[in-house]
């Protein structure tokens, strides 16, 4: 493990530069909160690069089927009780409810040419970090996935 210090809103930042092109090709309006608090964490930031692309890659995977001027992307970071949080929104169908205790298992997939390894990957690179990740639905319909984890300590 490469341990660095680094902000979380700069790995939202470098996903969102590297999907914005798949992401227009897709007919996908990518959206951005801006960033309300510094999130610095520890860990190997490759690592938590791959979180974040394979969060977006699955919410773009999600909105296929739905009309292009309701495919909407959204990242949102923020503190939440003293961790640093990192939301991915889309607005595809979301998850059905008796799907959702599956989607983290290895091979677990709905996809024609799907690996369902994105997601369990996922989840052992941030427990690795000491965080967690969870997916829910949103009311309006998608997905909504979050991934926290600590806050880097302070140097005294
Ligand atoms: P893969 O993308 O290869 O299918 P993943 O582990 O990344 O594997 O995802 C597992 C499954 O979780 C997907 O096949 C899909 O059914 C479900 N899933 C993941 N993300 C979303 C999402 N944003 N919206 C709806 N379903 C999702
Ligand atoms: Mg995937």
């Amino acid at each position: 493990i490469d341990w660095q210090e680094f902000d979380l809103n700069d790995v939202m930042s470098s996903a969102i530069r590297i999907i914005h092109g798949e992401a227009e090709r897709r007919g996908i309006t990518l959206k951005a909160a801006e960033p309300t608090a510094e999130l610095r964490v520890r860990a190997d930031k490759v690592h938590v690069q791959q979180v974040v692309l394979n969060l977006a890659t699955n919410a773009m995977d999600a909105m296929l089927d739905v009309g292009s001027p309701r495919r909407t992307l959204t990242f949102a970071t923020g503190l939440a009780n003293e961790k640093a949080a990192l939301c991915v929104t889309d607005t595809g169908n979301g998850i059905p409810e008796e799907r959702l205790p599956r989607i983290f298992d290895p091979f677990y997939t709905t996809k024609q040419a799907g690996t369902g390894l994105g997601l369990s990957i996922a989840r052992a690179i941030v427990e690795t970090y000491g965080g967690t990740i969870s997916a829910s639905n949103r009311s309006e319909g998608g997905a909504i996935f979050r991934v926290v984890l600590p806050l880097a300590r302070r140097e005294e």
